[in-house]
């Protein structure tokens, strides 16, 4: 599996003229390898030439993480010697290198401090071709995490899982056990936001206590690892209510409900990123939520929860079969209340491919 990526790294590196790939923290690395360096202070860093062999720098105490693998050689590195000679020394003094863009500053800044005459570019520019489009497996792996949090959702909607008296955060404590229960490996976040915290889009759960008569908007996923230890993400937003709703909040949730529903439609191939955005938003504007609406329509996903492509106003690029991202418009009203619908959708060539199918309505618990 790995070796037919890192032939696409190298012919995007060779379109791109850049000589190396430097990949340390980060997505790239897993992608690419299935192992994720360790964010310590000793550095591990794929050194990835677009001629010649692939090498990973680790740590000697690290390296019996690596499984054994013919796609790189080990170059393990002891206490007393300095790795990013070591890198230097593979990619020579004056190349054009791709470095991972979450590596850490200490070490691109020791990288150009020993080889001052380094073209540094963002590794992203070779890699995000690569990543954003989905290829069958990966696709697979997707539809499964999202599986697995359709069936959280469902447990929510149907009054399974207690909100009533509970504090949002012991809700986003059972949310969590539950993402790993159903097969993810480890937790990215259970956003569990209740009443006027609804407003806030990205709360962090807290000791309000959830009572009767209000909305509850949990936001939740993880990551789910394939056979070859890279993960892929989950991501997932539904509202339920304690009760009856009011009508004015009844009123927004339709309109949210539309706009989510236009967004996911117009998410064919070739319709640019911004169109998209403009489907559901428009609908929102229209009834007089405009305002109310304070973020993009969505994120790509994949091995990192956001990654390209971003479904946002100027992001004129075009959608192309296996973009995978989330379509999660929400109407935020300050010291009221908030909601958010969100599901991941695959853009195919047979339409918009919904990954998350857990019923969109407003469920009353
Ligand atoms: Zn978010
Ligand atoms: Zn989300
Ligand atoms: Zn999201």
């Amino acid at each position: 599996m790995f070796g037919p990526r890192l032939q696409r790294a190298r012919a995007e590196m060779d379109r791109q003229g850049v000589d190396a790939l430097l990949l340390s923290v980060g997505a790239d690395l897993p992608y690419l390898t299935g192992y994720s360096a360790m964010p310590l202070e000793r550095l591990t860093m794929l050194v990835l030439p677009r001629d010649g062999e692939a090498r990973l720098v680790i740590p000697e105490l690290e390296a019996p993480l690596v499984a054994e693998r013919d796609d790189f050689t080990m170059v393990p590195w002891g206490e007393t010697q300095d790795p990013l000679d070591l890198v230097v020394g593979l990619i020579g003094q004056d190349a054009t290198v791709g470095i991972g863009d979450t590596t850490w500053a200490r070490f691109v800044v020791g990288l150009v401090d020993r080889a001052p005459a380094l073209v540094l570019r963002n590794a992203s520019d070779v890699m995000t071709p690569l990543r954003a489009v989905k290829s069958d497996d990966e696709v697979a792996m997707l539809r499964s995490a999202a599986a697995a949090v359709d069936r959280i959702a469902g447990r929510l909607r149907n009054g399974e899982i207690p909100l009533v008296g509970q504090t949002e955060a012991q809700v986003s404590a059972e949310l969590g056990r539950q993402i790993v229960e159903e097969g993810h490996h480890h937790v990215n976040f259970a956003i569990v936001a209740a009443g006027a915290n609804a407003a806030s889009p990205h709360h962090h759960a807290g000791d309000h206590v959830i009572t009767e008569g209000e909305v509850v908007l949990c936001d939740f996923g993880g990551t789910w690892l394939d056979d070859h230890g890279v993960g892929y993400c989950s991501d997932l937003t539904r509202c339920v209510y304690t009760g009856d709703p009011p009508s004015e909040f009844v009123e927004m949730y339709d309109v949210l409900f539309n706009a989510q529903a236009a967004s996911v439609a117009a998410a064919t191939v070739g319709t640019p990123a911004e169109v998209v955005d403009r489907a559901g938003r428009s609908i929102i504007a229209d009834a007089g939520y405009g305002d109310y609406f304070i973020h993009r329509t969505g994120h790509g996903i994949g091995v990192e929860a956001h990654e390209e492509p971003y479904i946002v106003e100027g992001n004129t690029d075009p959608l192309v079969a296996g973009n995978a991202f989330s379509v999660e418009p929400g109407i935020y009203i300050p010291g009221k209340w908030g909601a958010r619908i969100e599901d991941i959708v695959v853009s195919s060539a047979e339409g918009p491919d919904p990954l998350n199918r857990v019923d969109h309505a407003l469920a009353r618990v």
